[in-house]
C-alpha cells in the first residue's frame, strides 16, 4: 500500500463513530394496522441518522398492546405502541394488570387517536351495538389493546360472552378474512382511521361500521380520562357513507424507564425535527399537530422525551 492509500485507510476508519451501534426495536401491531407502519416510519427516520447517532432501529409486527407492555416489561423489546388505556392500566396495576403492574412503564408521545371499531358483514342485520347479541363475532386475542377495550365496552353496555352465539379470539388482522368467509358476522377493532385493514374487508365484502355511543360511553368519557368520543368518516371505506361515532384512545409510544435518556430524546427529537414529513406518511395522522403528541399520554413521560419537547419549545 502506497503512503498516500495507507492515509486515506487510517482517516477511514478514524471516522468511524466512537460509539458501538446501539439496536433498538419497536413493538408494533398486525401489518395490515396502522401501529405497524407508525413502528415503520418512526424507524425509516431513526435510521436515517445512525451515522450520526449510532442508533439502528427495527420494528416487529406483533399481537398489539398487551404484548407491547408485557414484552417491554421483560426487556425484550425497547419501545411499542400502546393504547392509552392499555398503558394506564398496566402502569396502574389495574383491571386486565391487576397485581401485575409495570411501574417502569413510561410514555414518550401519544401519537394519533384511535376509535373503537365494530366492522359489521351488511347480511348480518346488526345496525347497533346491541344486536351483537346472538351473533358471530371476533374480539381479538387476550395480547391485543383491541380485546381490552372490547371487554370493557361490552361490559359497559351489560353484554355478556354468554350472549353471543360465538366467540372468536383471533387476532384483528384475521377480520376482513372471518368476514369474508362468513366465519364471523363482525369483528372487533381499535384502530387509526383509515386503515388498510377496514379497506380490505370493504372491497371484499358490504360492510357496515356500527355506532358505539350512548350512556355507557359517556359515563366511560366521564370515569377515565383516557377515553374520549370520536367520530369514523363517512369517507374512508367502500359501502360505509354515514359519519360513525365510537369512543377511543391515543396510540402512545411508550419505552422503559430503563431505556436510555440518550436513545428516547433521539427517536422523540426526530419526529419533533421531521414533523411535517411524519405527518405525510399515514392519513391515520391528518389531525395531529406536535402540541397534540402530548395529549393522552396517559403515564409518567420519559426524562429523554421530557428534554426534546422542552428543546422543541412545546413543553
Ligand atoms: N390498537 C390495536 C391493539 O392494540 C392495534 C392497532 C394497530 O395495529 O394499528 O390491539
Amino acid at each position: 500500500m502506497n503512503k498516500k492509500l495507507a492515509t486515506i485507510a487510517l482517516a477511514g476508519a478514524l471516522s468511524l463513530p466512537a460509539f458501538a451501534a446501539q439496536f433498538i426495536t419497536i413493538g408494533t401491531g398486525g401489518v395490515t394496522g396502522v401501529y405497524y407502519p407508525t413502528g415503520g416510519a418512526i424507524c425509516r427516520m431513526v435510521n436515517k441518522q445512525k451515522k450520526k447517532t449510532g442508533i439502528r432501529c427495527s420494528v416487529e409486527s406483533t399481537g398489539g398492546s398487551v404484548y407491547n407492555v408485557n414484552t417491554i416489561h421483560q426487556g425484550e423489546l425497547d419501545f411499542g405502541i400502546s393504547q392509552s388505556d392499555t398503558a394506564y392500566q398496566a402502569y396502574n396495576g389495574i383491571g386486565k394488570f391487576k397485581g401485575k403492574a409495570i411501574k417502569e412503564l413510561r410514555s414518550t408521545m401519544a401519537i394519533y387517536p384511535e376509535l373503537l371499531s365494530f366492522v359489521v358483514a351488511k347480511r348480518s342485520g346488526i345496525k347497533t351495538l346491541m344486536d351483537v347479541k346472538g351473533k358471530r363475532v371476533n374480539i381479538d386475542t387476550p395480547g391485543s389493546g383491541t380485546r381490552m377495550t372490547t371487554e370493557i365496552v361490552l361490559k359497559a353496555f351489560g353484554i355478556k360472552h354468554s350472549d353471543l352465539k360465538q366467540i372468536d379470539e383471533l387476532s384483528s388482522s384475521e377480520g376482513p378474512t372471518l368476514l369474508k368467509d362468513d366465519h364471523v358476522d363482525g369483528y372487533f377493532a381499535v384502530f387509526g382511521h383509515p386503515t388498510a385493514n377496514i379497506k380490505d374487508a370493504a372491497n371484499s365484502v358490504d360492510i357496515d361500521l356500527i355506532p358505539i355511543e350512548g350512556k355507557p360511553v359517556d359515563m366511560l368519557v366521564k370515569k377515565y380520562p383516557y377515553y374520549a368520543k370520536g367520530i369514523i368518516s363517512g369517507t374512508f371505506y367502500k359501502g360505509v357513507t354515514h359519519d360513525t361515532p365510537s369512543i377511543g384512545v391515543k396510540a402512545v409510544l411508550v419505552t422503559s424507564a430503563k431505556t436510555s435518556d440518550k436513545v428516547v430524546y433521539t427517536v422523540v427529537k426526530t419526529i419533533l425535527d421531521n414533523f411535517a414529513a411524519f405527518k405525510k406518511l399515514h392519513p391515520a395522522y391528518k389531525t395531529i399537530t406536535k402540541k397534540s403528541l402530548l395529549d393522552g399520554l396517559s403515564i409518567p413521560q420519559h426524562p429523554g422525551a421530557v428534554k426534546a419537547f422542552k428543546e422543541a419549545g412545546i413543553l
